[in-house]
């Protein structure tokens, strides 16, 4: 039977590019976003996948649309936690609201979307859960302290949730992107890039597909054996 994949953030960036990986890997794919309507249109005609709308970071939007979902395309067998945002600020300036939302949409917006698809795979004994950290959860970043915990924080609950889901076949993954060319760099200045370029051995940003075809293999069945994982994805950026 044809396996169900949601993605969350799946309709742009990093996330549209894994959307689109694992239809053409032969998954049925659900793409989530959360405000930018026009672009999930978009993406959704261009594609042929079926987008839904809610905020990761709302616990109760989490569960009616995993429901949704589930109603229209069929029970969660890989979930893919890739939506997120970033706010930098330095520590002695950060904001509440700007700590607040980025844990509760990197972090905690995790947790959310498992405990909704946990145990339909448990009863399945299938299942992939894959995360998209960071290259800076795992060496921190200078004006990123929430982004930062965030992203470390996911590797942790990567770590532990896969103990203790290993006997039911659900195996529990996280990658860990370095500097990917996306939206989220699109107001980065030419200084900026150009330097961060140069700290990067391989010479280069990466590719959504650096990123997407790591998450397809995760999800894929010849990635049984690997559990509680992160595997780093950065042009030797950073080596863990
Ligand atoms: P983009 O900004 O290009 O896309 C983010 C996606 O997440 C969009 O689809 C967006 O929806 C969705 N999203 C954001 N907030 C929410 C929310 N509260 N609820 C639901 N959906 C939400 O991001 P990237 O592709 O660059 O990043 C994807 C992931 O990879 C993130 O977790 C990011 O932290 C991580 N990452 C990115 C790196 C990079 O260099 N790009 C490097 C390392 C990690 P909408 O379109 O409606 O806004």
């Amino acid at each position: 039977m044809t396996k169900t994949a949601l993605v969350t953030g799946g309709t742009r960036g990093i996330g549209a590019s894994v959307s689109i990986s694992l239809k053409n890997a032969g998954y049925n794919v659900a793409a989530t976003y959360n405000s930018n309507t026009e672009k999930a249109n978009a993406f959704a005609s261009e594609h042929g996948i079926e987008v839904f709308q809610w905020n990761v970071a709302d616990s109760a939007a989490c569960e009616s649309g995993v429901k949704q979902v589930q109603d229209k395309i069929g029970s969660i067998d890989i979930l893919i936690n890739n939506a997120g945002i970033s706010k930098a600020s330095m520590a002695h300036k950060m904001s509440v609201e700007q700590w607040d939302d980025v844990i509760r949409t990197d972090l905690d917006s995790v947790f959310y979307m498992t405990r909704c698809v946990l145990e339909g795979m448990r009863e399945k004994s299938f299942g992939r859960i894959i995360t998209i950290s960071s290259i800076n959860g795992q060496k921190g970043e200078m004006g990123l302290i929430n982004y930062s915990a965030a992203k470390a924080g996911v590797l942790g609950f990567t770590k532990a949730l896969a103990q203790e889901t290993a006997r039911k076949n659900i195996t529990v993954n996280a990658v860990a992107p370095g500097y990917i060319d996306t939206d989220i760099l699109a107001d980065a200045s030419e200084d900026f890039l150009k330097s961060l370029v140069g700290k990067i051995p391989v010479g280069r940003l990466g590719t959504v597909e650096d990123v997407s075809r790591i998450v397809t293999f995760l999800a894929s069945d010849d990635a049984g054996f690997i559990t509680g994982s992160t595997i780093t994805a950065n042009g030797g950026q950073y080596f863990t």
